[in-house]
């Protein structure tokens, strides 16, 4: 303890308040707090007038204030410290590395509900206390029926019954239990609600077999090697890439157990819960089977408030062991962290898009780090970040180079768009190769998915007279034209407006909608395909709740032929019947201003590819390209991860570009645009002169997309080897520089979206 609390013999806690600023404020513990008011712990306290909740950050007196002055805290929410110490550690290096407050860090940590100051919400069971003899019974019934009735019921039942449902159900009063229990005959017990999420999962038919697999050789020694590193009981990270059908799921789960039977706490991460019911329907069931009784909870970003506190409450107070989740999950409370999964590692939906701006992978690793836990990452396609660091000898690699029951990768064929472009005066959206294996699907009772990673019919509205292109009004991009409601549309702010018959510009009626979009697709199968059944997946048909797994589980039930669908449908999906998967238009992917633009063609190719094949019968893969000879598309035509890496990784080697140094990404926004640019250009100089050593500055120049939603932009970007050593100072720069009022500026660590 530091001078002051010692010298007065009291108990003083450094809090961090949740009152919308960043400080550390010190409180008196009053005596019967002292037990419960430990690092971690939600507290009430007072500032200025009013009473704020916080988290202690540390117990000890402040170094420059007198501690008579210091006021008392006023109460500890629970028993249990909302902030597990991994957790305030996270915290605190998430504020560090990602340039943000830590009191918007552990905002995003603790549900609102928990940040209101929540209380436990609990309900009454009623259970047998001592059993009555028969003749004790016997009087009981004469005397007074109605409490033997009660008697009787409860003494059926195996386990404690919720007491207000069966008073209503057995039609009796409180007073009749409470006068079993004033006679010591049944005794009254209290439980937290709660709700669980995707309970409607298993009535929707959605449950998947429970039976554990016969794991083959490789899942075998994966298996055993994870094993082996949980035993360790330190912090590891493990990368398990195993090609598209590998059957990794099954990997994680025996890890899990291990986990589990090892008395661990356990986090799964998938890249969007919402996206994939199919996943935690499938783990959740296998998880009940492995160890019964076990709570799984839940978490994603479209529970409700209540369900999202009682996961939390179920996990920080020990009650739930495990939790699958999207990023976020990563901050659940966890007891006794052992093991964290990452599925889909490479998914770049792990990166929120806004403050505090984390990667829930990177996040992993450094909690898995502060709680010597080990992380095992797995993927298809690992990130190259991922793969150097096995390179480098700081992760583990494991492999899985063959599909379950020797199932065959599909065949990847590719259309070169080019020699069709020859042969056909106007080029169609479906290659005549894609239209007729589609057709032979349809014959043969098989099912198709069509990519197209644009929803909307095309992406653009041309007048092949005067060359206008209708754009937004409020940002620098094309609108893209819906057919079903006949609107064009912006895809960034959501403005839209009738689509025009004559060119707003020059009157012309010769308009031309270019670019390939979801209905586009979809209209063009119904002329292929008349007898097909079609459905339409994007997030224009999927805006409505459920929908998405309605969808699905008709797919899996065989009542669609063709789904159609932008890339939010390639993540993850395992439907046995799919024996044939066309990628409309390889090439949106490719041309983009992204340094990671080849890598995420590889990506999306490999993982498309992988959703065709996974039943007894082999899947056929069809590309469409204008650029076959691309290197993403042909080390995907074999899965071949290790020549696509070594090729890009010697690419970003030479431009030294992540994963060789990291990336900052530094936007101002404003409506001045020769103001932004002469602040932007002010501040390059100043990090320049003080940061020239340890970071390179690119910029600043006009983003890509110069404008969105009314305001400019304008940019600059950081390479640095050190994060930690540039960003606070980043961060010191900034809050003296004299920024004007209207400007915004948006610090991102490691982005991944660079348009
Ligand atoms: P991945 O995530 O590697 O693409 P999954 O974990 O989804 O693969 O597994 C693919 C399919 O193979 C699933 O339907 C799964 O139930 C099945 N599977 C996994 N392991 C085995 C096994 N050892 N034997 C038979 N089938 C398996
Ligand atoms: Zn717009």
């Amino acid at each position: 303890m530091r001078r002051g609390a010692a010298q007065h013999g009291a108990m003083i806690v450094g809090v961090h308040p949740l009152a919308g600023f960043d400080k550390v404020l010190h409180y008196r513990v009053p005596e019967p707090m002292r037990a419960a008011a430990q690092v971690g712990a939600l507290v009430r306290v007072p500032i200025v007038n009013t009473m704020k909740l916080g988290i202690v950050g540390e117990i000890g007196a402040p170094a420059d204030f007198p501690v008579e002055r210091l006021k008392t805290l006023a109460q500890v929410v629970y028993p249990f410290p909302a902030l597990p110490p991994d957790l305030l550690g996270l915290a605190r290096w998430m504020a560090r590395y990602y340039a943000c407050g830590l009191d918007s860090i552990i905002e995003t940590m603790i549900p609102a509900a928990v940040r209101r100051g929540a209380g436990l919400k609990q309900e009454k069971l009623l259970a047998i206390a001592r059993r009555l003899p028969a003749d004790e019974l016997a009087a009981l019934e004469k005397k007074a029926p109605a409490q033997a009735k009660l008697y009787r019921f409860l003494e059926q039942q195996f386990r404690p019954q919720p007491k207000a449902l069966v008073l209503a159900r057995l039609a009796v009063t409180a007073a009749v239990a409470s006068g079993l229990e004033k006679r010591g005959v049944l005794r009254e017990e209290t439980r937290r609600i709660e709700r669980t999420a995707y309970e409607d999962d298993h009535a929707a038919g959605e449950l998947v077999a429970a039976q554990p697999h016969r794991l083959n050789e490789e899942q075998q020694r994966a298996t055993d090697a994870l094993a082996a590193s949980l035993a360790e009981n330190k912090f590891g990270v493990t990368l398990l890439h195993g090609v598209t059908g590998s059957g990794k799921t099954e990997v994680y789960l025996r890890a899990i157990a291990a986990a589990l039977a090892a008395g661990g706490g356990v986090a799964f991460l998938v890249p969007e819960v919402a996206l994939t019911p199919q996943t935690v329907a499938r783990l959740r069931s296998r998880l009940e089977a492995i160890a019964p009784g076990l709570r799984c909870v839940v978490w994603h970003s479209h529970l409700s408030e209540g369900e999202r506190l009682d996961g939390w409450l179920a996990m920080a107070t020990g009650e739930a062991r495990v939790v699958v989740g999207a990023r976020s999950a990563i901050f659940a409370p966890v007891q006794n962290l052992r093991l964290i999964v990452i599925d889909e590692e490479h998914e770049p939906a792990y990166k929120q898009d806004e403050t505090p701006r984390y990667h829930g992978r990177d996040v992993a690793v450094m909690r898995a780090k502060l709680a010597g836990a080990l992380c095992v990452l797995g993927s298809a396609t690992p990130s190259l970040e991922s793969f150097t660091n096995v390179e480098a000898g700081k992760y583990k690699l494991l492999q899985l180079t063959q599909r379950v029951d020797a199932r065959k990768l599909p065949y990847i064929d590719i259309v070169d768009l080019r020699i069709e472009a020859m042969k056909q005066r106007t080029l169609p959206a479906l290659s005549g190769k894609l239209v007729r294996a589609m057709q032979d699907r349809l014959e043969r009772r098989e099912q198709t998915i069509l990519f197209i990673n644009r929803r909307g019919y095309s992406s653009s509205m041309l007048c092949t007279k005067c060359g206008h292109t209708e754009e937004c009004s409020h940002c620098s991009i094309a609108m893209t034209y819906h057919r079903s409601d006949e609107t064009l549309r912006c895809h960034l702010c959501g403005d839209q407006r009738n689509a025009p018959a004559r060119c707003p510009k020059c009157g012309a009626p010769e308009i031309r909608w270019r670019g390939l979009g979801t209905q586009r697709i979809e209209e063009a199968v119904r002329r292929v395909v008349p007898r097909a059944r079609i459905e339409r997946m994007d997030t224009d048909t999927m805006s409505k709740k459920n929908r998405f797994r309605e969808v699905l589980a008709a797919f899996r039930a065989g009542k669609i032929d063709v789904l159609v669908g932008t890339q939010m449908i390639g993540k993850g999906l395992d439907f046995p019947n799919v024996t044939l998967v066309g990628l409309v238009d390889a090439d949106m992917s490719m041309h983009v201003p992204d340094f990671r633009a080849n890598e995420r063609t590889f990506q999306l190719l490999v993982q498309v590819a992988g959703r065709a094949g996974r039943g007894d019968r082999a899947g056929e893969v069809i590309v469409q390209t204008f650029t076959p000879q691309a290197e993403a598309i042909q080390f995907s035509r074999q899965a071949d991860f290790a020549g696509f890496a070594a090729a890009e990784l010697k690419i970003r080697k030479d431009f030294n570009y992540p994963p060789y140094r990291h990336l900052i990404h530094h936007l101002f926004r404003g409506p001045n645009p020769e103001k932004l640019q002469f602040f932007a250009e002010q501040w390059a100089k100043l990090v320049e002169k003080t940061l020239g050593d340890r970071v390179e500055l690119r910029g600043p120049s006009a983003s890509p997309i110069e404008k969105i939603k009314d305001e400019y932009r304008w940019q600059l970007w950081y390479f640095t080897h050190a994060v930690t050593k540039v960003v606070p100072e980043l961060q010191r720069l900034r809050a003296e520089f004299a920024w004007p009022d209207d400007l915004t500026q948006v610090i991102d660590v490691d982005p991944v979206n660079l348009t």
